[in-house]
């Protein structure tokens, strides 16, 4: 299903999202802009469609309004130098809108883990079509194949953690690695799924509220997955 936000260009995708209230601020617009949705899709044709797409392996890229909505809600905690951790990466595409938010003249850092190693290869892939390749060899960003319900620790802590796929229940080890102050943004149930945003404070106090509804492929093990 495409949305009404469906683009020809990127810039008209972006745009239209803009003009729909999806996206408020002019640093998302901005590294919005940058990421251009052809080098992270299987089918160029429907590239600059609002609709999520599949990208194998039981995976799909999420609706561009999706990637807006966590870029904006994580926004207060994308400062130029803050590390991130997207969990569940996929195609890539918001490793690279996180990087453009949290590099601008700084050393911020990505990290994108996924448990599919033919889908983190691509994506890498992906990144460096889209120009990333400096911030790949630099350490900028960083795709690791491996689990993500166990966060990477090495990589954090983190002050904020997309997740982009949905967990069955809070994973307490992404909230472990949430800097003070911190902020995850993740999908949570089965059947019927909601995002919840987790913050912890100063003090390491940390409160949820539900944000909407929504249906993301399973935060799950790798043999469960097709
Ligand atoms: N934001 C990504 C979403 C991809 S779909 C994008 O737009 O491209 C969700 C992804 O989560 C899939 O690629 C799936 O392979 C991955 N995933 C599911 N369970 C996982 C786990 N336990 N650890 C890491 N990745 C996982």
């Amino acid at each position: 299903m495409a949305w009404r936000c469906s683009g020809v260009t990127n810039a008209e995708l972006i745009k239209n999202m803009m003009q729909a209230g999806l996206i408020h601020s002019d640093r998302v617009l901005a590294a919005m802009t940058k990421v251009d949705r052809a080098h992270y899709v299987r089918s160029q044709a429907e590239a600059y469609e609002d609709s999520p797409q599949y990208i194998g392996h039981g995976a799909t890229i999420s609706a561009p309004h999706m990637h807006a909505h966590a870029a904006e809600n994580l926004l207060p905690f994308l400062r130029p130098g803050a590390h991130v951790l997207d969990v569940g990466s996929g195609s890539g595409y918001l490793c690279a809108v996180l990087h453009h938010l949290v590099s601008d003249n700084a050393n911020g850092k990505v990290v994108g883990i996924e448990h599919i190693p033919e889908l983190a290869e691509w994506s890498k892939e992906n990144l460096r079509r889209d120009g990333l390749g400096p911030a790949l060899d630099d350490g900028r960003i960083e795709i690791i194949a491996g689990d993500g319900r166990k966060g990477y620790p090495s990589g954090g802590p983190y002050h904020a953690i997309h997740v982009g796929a949905a967990a069955p229940t809070l994973p307490i080890p992404l909230i472990e690695q949430l800097t003070q102050p911190g902020r995850m943004f993740i999908p949570v149930g089965t059947s019927s799924q909601e995002i919840l945003q987790v913050d912890k404070d100063s003090t390491g106090n940390v409160k949820q509220e539900a944000l909407m509804d929504v249906m993301y492929v399973p935060l799950t093990d790798r043999n469960q997955q097709s």
